[in-house]
C-alpha cells in the first residue's frame, strides 16, 4: 500500500485572472499536506496541478495513466471549471476516479463576503458543472462530499483510496490452480478468460506433481526454519511433530512456486493430491496469515477475491478470510450461522492464539493433517461471494455482525467464526441463495461494504449488496432490473 500515491487536481478556468489561480493552487496544495497528514488517509494525497484547458487536462489524464504509483486521480472545483474542456481528459482516464465535493472554508463570512469572495468560493457552482459532465459520459467515479478537514469525509476518501488499491492490485493478480475444480460443483467454475479481462487476473494451472517435485527438493534446514515460525506464530498442541514438519514442506514449496510464478493466491482440491500425503492445512492458514490468497475444492474466484480484500485490509483491524458457511443455529429470533472450513480458515481473526492440532479428515483419503484451530473475534463485518452469471461476474456483499460463538464445541477440530447476517439470518438467506452467492465467502472485520462497492464500480462488475435495509421482495426486483440491464450493456 506504501508504494501508492493519489493525485489532487483542481479545476479552474483563466476567467478570474491569475491571483485567484495562485490562491486556489496554494489553498489546493495545503488540503492535499493537511489531509496527508490527518492519519486518516492509508495513501498520500498529492497536489498535483490547478488546470485550465483541454491540453493541461488531457496531460495530466495520460500521466497519472502511466504513472505505476499513482493509483487513482481526486478532482474538485474551487472555483467554476468549464466541462468542455474534462471531456478528452476523463475519456482517456484509466485509473479510478473520486469527485471530491468540498470547499476550502467551512463557514460563510457574514461581512467578508461580497463578489471577489463568491468568485473565488463557488465549489458549490462548480463541482456541479464537474458533475454534469461525469454523469453525462457515464463515467464510473467516487462521489464524496463534506468539509475536508473533516473525519467523515477523510474517511469516505480513505476507503475509496483503499478500494482503488484493490483495484490496482487485481490488475497484477495472479492465482494458481495447484490442481483444478471440486468435480461436479457449480459455484466454483467461472470463467477465466472473463475473469481476465474483467479483473485482470491471471489464473494458470500448475500440476500437483510439479509441487510435490518441489516438495521433494525442500531441505531439512527450510522444514527447521519454517518450525521455527510456526513456534513463535502459534502453540504447539500435538506431539506428532512429523505430521507437523510434512505441512512445513508443503507450505515451503508452495511459495517458492508463487514467489517464483510471482502469483499472490493459490487453490487446492482435496481430490487432487497425487503425490501427497496430507491436504495442506496449517500450511494453507499460514501463508493466509500473510496476506495470501486461497480458496478450497478449487475455488480460484475466492481464492483471488480473498488476496484483493486482504490488500484493501492493510493496516486496518480486524481479520481478512477464506470462509465457508457450514450450519446454522435456529433458536427463534436468536438464530446464527457457524462458519468454518475443513482445515483452511485464516488466523487473521483469530481471538485467541491459534493451536496446532492433529486430527483425521474423513474427506480426502489422506493422512491426518495438522491444522490451526481457534475461535473467531467478534466485530461487525462483511461477507463477500464472487460468482460468474454466464456473461458477467457479480459481486454480493453481505453485511454481518460477528459473534463470540455461543457454543464451545469441544470435539469440532477445525477453527469456527460464528456471525448474524443482515437483516436477519432467515431473511438474510433467503437474498442470498436469490442472488445466488457461494457457500465461499471472504469474510472481512476490516473491508466494509462500502469499499466493496466502490471496488466492483471500479471493476465494472455488478454488485448486491444485502444490509439491515433490504427486503427479499426488494432485492428479487433488483435482481430482476439488473439482469436487463447488464443484457442491455452487454450488447
Ligand atoms: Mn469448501
Amino acid at each position: 500500500m506504501k508504494k501508492y500515491e493519489f493525485w489532487f487536481v483542481v479545476g479552474s478556468q483563466f476567467l478570474y485572472g491569475p491571483e485567484v489561480l495562485e490562491t486556489v493552487a496554494a489553498r489546493a496544495a495545503e488540503m492535499a499536506e493537511k489531509m496527508t497528514q490527518g492519519g486518516i488517509l492509508p495513501c498520500p494525497l498529492v497536489y498535483k496541478a490547478t488546470v485550465k484547458t483541454d491540453a493541461e487536462i488531457t496531460a495530466i489524464m495520460k500521466a497519472a495513466n502511466a504513472d505505476d504509483a499513482c493509483a487513482g486521480v481526486v478532482t474538485w472545483c474551487h472555483t467554476f471549471s468549464p466541462s468542455k474542456m474534462w471531456i478528452h481528459g476523463l475519456g482517456l482516464l484509466q485509473k479510478p476516479w473520486c469527485h471530491m465535493a468540498t470547499q476550502y472554508n467551512r463557514h460563510i463570512p457574514n461581512e467578508e463576503i461580497d463578489m471577489d469572495f463568491m468568485n473565488l468560493n463557488q465549489a458549490a457552482h462548480g463541482d456541479r458543472e464537474h458533475g454534469f459532465i461525469g454523469a453525462r459520459m457515464r463515467l464510473p467515479r467516487k462521489v464524496i462530499a463534506g468539509y475536508w478537514q473533516d473525519a467523515p469525509l477523510q474517511r469516505d476518501l480513505a476507503d475509496w483510496m483503499r478500494a482503488a488499491i484493490g483495484y490496482a492490485f487485481s490488475h497484477a493478480l495472479k492465482v494458481i490452480r495447484f490442481g483444478d475444480n471440486m468435480r461436479e460443483v457449480a459455484v466454483t467454475e467461472g470463467d477465466k478468460v472473463e475473469a481476465h479481462i474483467k479483473l485482470g487476473w491471471q489464473v494458470d494451472y500448475w500440476p500437483v506433481g510439479h509441487l510435490v517435485e518441489t516438495m521433494d527438493a525442500v531441505t531439512d534446514a527450510e522444514v527447521d526454519a519454517k518450525m521455527a515460525e510456526y513456534a513463535e506464530r502459534y502453540t504447539m498442541a500435538t506431539d506428532d511433530v512429523e505430521t507437523v514438519r510434512y505441512q512445513a514442506r508443503e507450505e515451503v514449496a508452495m511459495r517458492k512456486i508463487l514467489a517464483r510464478e510471482g502469483a499472490q493466491a493459490f487453490i487446492n482440491n482435496f481430490q487432487d493430491l497425487y503425490g501427497m500425503r496430507q491436504l495442506p492445512g496449517l500450511a494453507s492458514q499460514n501463508m493466509m496469515a500473510d496476506g495470501i490468497g486461497y480458496g478450497g475444492e478449487g475455488d480460484w474466484k475466492v481464492s483471488g477475491m480473498t488476496a484483493i480484500m486482504k490488500t484493501m485490509a492493510e493496516g486496518l483491524d480486524g481479520g481478512t478470510l477464506f470462509m465457508e458457511d457450514y450450519t446454522y443455529d435456529l433458536e427463534p429470533g436468536k438464530e446464527v450461522s457457524l462458519g468454518a472450513h475443513m482445515l483452511e480458515v485464516c488466523p487473521s481473526i483469530a481471538a485467541n492464539k491459534p493451536r496446532i492440532e492433529v486430527h483425521a479428515l474423513g474427506i480426502g483419503d489422506r493422512e491426518p493433517p495438522a491444522r490451526l484451530v481457534f475461535e473467531g473475534k467478534a466485530g461487525p463485518g462483511i461477507v463477500a461471494s464472487l460468482i460468474d452469471m454466464g456473461g458477467r461476474l457479480r459481486l454480493i456483499v453481505q453485511d454481518i455482525e460477528v459473534i463470540k460463538p455461543i457454543l464451545e464445541m469441544p470435539n469440532l477440530p477445525v477453527a469456527r467464526v460464528m456471525w448474524k447476517p443482515a437483516p436477519d439470518l432467515l431473511t438474510g438467506v433467503k437474498c442470498w441463495i436469490h442472488a445466488g452467492g457461494a457457500h465461499h465467502t471472504v469474510l472481512s472485520t476490516a473491508v466494509t461494504a462500502a469499499m466493496m462497492e466502490d471496488w466492483a464500480g471500479m471493476m465494472g462488475i455488478e454488485y448486491v449488496h444485502i444490509g439491515k435495509d433490504t427486503t427479499v421482495e426488494g432485492l428479487k426486483k433488483e435482481l430482476f432490473y439488473n439482469d436487463i440491464a447488464w443484457k442491455l450493456k452487454n450488447l
